[in-house]
């Protein structure tokens, strides 16, 4: 039998077959084909006696054909079972929220303005990345948001109908957690979540993680500007550790900004947070794993915590034809990331419940180490540090008055504008 994170990890890499018994229209959360695609899978919940593990697994890609993981439904349980060895085992179909349905007071249905990914809220406040656009779209080769704008979610997104979808995540979800995207916006990614955030900390009472492409060093102020305004997390998705890989599948980052912009500003922005406040993130099963490695030591080394993505060859994507990676060099790299984490002292597990289903977190990765002493005496400290964090978490839960101010950009480009004349 596999353990929750082996079976996790398998599911990533092979996928999964829907049996005639199920009734997904009825017991699941649709497939939400938004953004880059890599939530566009069922979500699904292994249970554990360590911890329960979230998981977006993919049941549309050509590669499923060939999975022996069938889902099924039996005397009202849903069951993973396998062709190989005849296992089973036991899941969950996490539902559908009640709001998704429902619209907001401008008349919005609120599953095109936010959905749950894992126990979290993630929204793209504009259904739009700069690469797709032009004579040569630049876009990342594995995504495919060009294909999803305007399909699934709100062009764009009104600070009013977020803030709302927020609150009904939050009251009747249990949504802590409220994490933000925009792709490329030629620079101003930042500036454009500034307001949302904002709204968010003070009239719903959420944490909140920023994803933009970086900016570069001159204006690294704008994350100071952000933290004032009650970020509590900032994400820079490089995807690729060796260079060359980089440039080959992420052509528009590699044409505006750069690898070492991604680098320089997980630098700056954990510097100035506590430790594995920031994340790097990389998509393991393209690149050599020995790659991948190395970016789990490099952002583990500055203090951020790995998120490490299992490489989806979604539809429609540039790379919906390149194979799907193997389990056992996935295992690899997740047991590397758990045990890189715990040497650097990264906190795994801390936040009030976020789960997140896109990858296997770090945390989960546990299930895949011995329970020796070490590893005992590592859970006691976690659950310690967790009883100490959840002070500061439940004030950030509340809302509450930031002291940061969104005019900081019209008038630091204004200043920029005085100085060049
Ligand atoms: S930055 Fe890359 S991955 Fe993100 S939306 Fe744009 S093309 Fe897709």
């Amino acid at each position: 039998m596999l353990n929750p994170a082996e079976l996790q990890i398998e599911l990533f890499c092979r996928g999964l077959q829907i049996a005639p018994s199920c009734d997904l229209l009825q017991d699941a959360r649709h497939v939400a084909r938004t953004r880059a695609g890599l939530g566009s899978g069922l979500e699904l919940v292994i249970p554990g006696d360590l911890k329960d593990l979230w998981l977006n697994v993919p049941v549309e890609e050509d590669f499923v054909d060939d999975t022996p993981f069938v889902l099924e439904k039996r005397n009202g349980a849903y069951l993973v079972t396998d062709n190989k060895d005849k296992g089973a085992y036991q899941v969950v179909v996490p539902g559908e929220p009640k709001w998704y349905d429902e619209e907001t007071s401008s008349g919005i249905k609120m599953a095109q303005i936010g959905v749950l990914q894992g126990t979290y809220l993630g929204i793209y406040v504009s259904n739009s990345c700069m690469y797709w656009y032009g004579n040569e779209p630049n876009n990342c080769k594995f995504c495919t948001t060009g294909a999803n704008v305007g399909v699934n979610e709100v062009v764009e997104k009104a600070i009013d109908d977020v803030v709302e979808v927020a609150l009904r995540a939050k009251q009747e979800s249990g949504v802590t957690f409220c994490h933000f995207n925009t792709g490329y916006q030629n620079g101003r990614g930042l500036e454009q979540l500034a307001p949302y955030v904002k709204a968010i900390k003070e009239k719903v009472g959420l944490l909140t993680g920023i994803q933009c492409v970086p900016v570069s060093e001159k204006e690294h102020w704008q994350y100071d500007a952000m933290l004032d305004l009650g970020a509590d997390h900032f994400s820079f998705c490089y995807e690729f550790h060796n260079p060359e890989y980089f440039a080959k599948y992420l052509p528009g980052k590699e044409a505006t900004v750069g690898q070492t912009a991604f680098f320089r500003s997980l630098e700056y922005c954990q510097g100035k947070m506590p430790k594995g406040a920031c994340s790097g993130e990389i998509i393991a099963g393209v690149e050599p794993i020995e790659d991948t490695l190395r970016a789990i030591d490099y952002i583990t080394g500055v203090g951020a915590f790995p998120t490490v993505c299992i490489f989806r060859p979604v539809i429609g994507s540039d790379m919906e034809d390149h194979p799907s990676p193997e389990y056992t060099e996935m295992r690899r790299v997740m047991e590397y990331m758990y045990r890189a984490c715990r040497q650097a002292g990264i906190p795994m597990g801390l936040a009030p419940n976020i789960e997140v289903s896109l990858i296997v977190n770090p945390d989960d990765a546990k299930y895949l180490v011995p329970r020796d002493l070490s590893f005992k005496l590592h859970q006691l400290k976690m659950r310690l540090l967790k009883k100490l964090a959840a002070v500061k978490f439940r004030r950030e839960l509340r809302p509450r008055k930031v002291s940061g101010d969104t005019a900081v950009w019209k008038l630091r480009r204004g200043q920029e504008d005085q100085h060049h004349v």
